[in-house]
């Protein structure tokens, strides 16, 4: 039994670029007959919001997708938000650490500018970790120790990580360009990377299809798994909507939210038509009877698909 997934993050509302990418997920597992599960990724207690992810549950609810395990319906993975899930991602750093997969690391955020542990977060967009912290010595660990508290980052092993990706087909990447990454901050909260692949295991999911944005975390992903001796899921990738100047969708953009669509009167069946017919476009270019909408939207590379100014308009049509 094949087994997919909807995992949003409640730090904002829903918008029509995480719509899209969970309508894919939808019609992957109702076309093959699998189960969903939903799984709110509340992992970041600063970020997340409890109201945000109410709101994104009866978003997805209007829109018409509907789940057969989640944090509502309970199901046999429970729980299915992940800050009641935190005791197994301390297992699973426990194995990690005891296998020689982790070291700790006192560098700060300001020290790096970026961190490898967030979704979507600065690592996905190039900069790797140099490795500072990775050869201390003993005495130097106990020295940097006795000031502050340690991340603990996860060695990437210095290999080349391929994959089939089921959108864009075969993917590699040089693990040791990547970077080793945060599994547990300094201040105790695990990471994306960790919870994730520790949740999609235990949830028993086969098949992850998601955002472009994510791509590169697919390689820390399975690196993980690797490691923690689990098997790994099938991975698709599909583009992310762009706004006119080939910017990606934010969360900031309140516009394009389902909420504020549903607040100014759009129906949910022409929301979900359009992003059926950019699914139906993604899947095989061009096909029959979205030719009318082709002036909203056109794909410009694997990562971006570009809609027109004049899309909140034909939604209010
Ligand atoms: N929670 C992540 C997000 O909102 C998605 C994680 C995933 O699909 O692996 O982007």
């Amino acid at each position: 039994m094949r087994r997919g997934r909807f995992a949003p993050t409640p730090s904002g509302l829903l918008h029509i670029g995480n719509a899209f990418a969970a309508l894919a997920a939808w019609l992957q597992m109702r076309q093959c007959g699998g189960t969903i599960a939903l799984r709110m990724e509340d992992i970041d207690k600063a970020r997340s919001r409890a109201s945000f992810a109410e709101q994104i549950l009866d978003d997805l609810r209007w829109l018409g997708l509907d789940w057969d395990e989640g944090p509502r319906e309970g199901g046999s993975y429970a729980p299915y938000v992940q800050s009641a899930r935190e005791p197994i991602y301390e297992e699973a750093l426990e194995k990690l650490r005891e296998a020689g997969h982790l070291y700790p690391c006192y560098c700060s955020r300001s020290d790096l500018a970026t961190l490898a542990s967030a979704p979507h977060g600065l690592a996905s967009e190039g900069a790797a970790y140099p490795g500072f912290c990775r050869a201390l010595t003993d005495e130097e660990r106990i020295a940097k120790g006795a000031l502050k508290s340690p991340s603990q980052r996860f060695v990437m092993p210095a290999r080349a990580i391929a994959f089939r990706d089921g959108w864009r087909g075969t993917q590699s990447f040089e693990g040791s360009a990547l970077g080793d990454f945060v599994v547990k901050r300094a201040d105790g909260m695990f990471s994306y990377q960790l919870a994730v692949v520790v949740d999609d295991a235990a949830m028993g999911i086969t098949d992850v299809l998601r955002g472009a944005d994510l791509l590169d975390s697919t390689p820390r992903q399975l690196a993980l798994y690797d490691a923690l001796g689990l098997q790994a899921p099938e991975f698709s990738h599909i583009p992310l909507l762009a706004d006119e100047t080939g910017a990606r969708l934010s969360k900031r953009d309140k516009s394009l939210t389902l909420a504020s669509l549903r607040e100014n009167g759009v129906a949910p069946e022409r929301l979900l038509g359009l992003l059926a017919a950019m699914a139906g476009w993604i899947d095989r270019p061009e096909p029959v009877g979205v030719r009318e909408l082709m002036p909203l939207f056109k794909p410009v590379s694997e990562e971006r698909l570009v809609f027109g100014g004049d899309l909140r308009t034909w939604l209010l049509q």
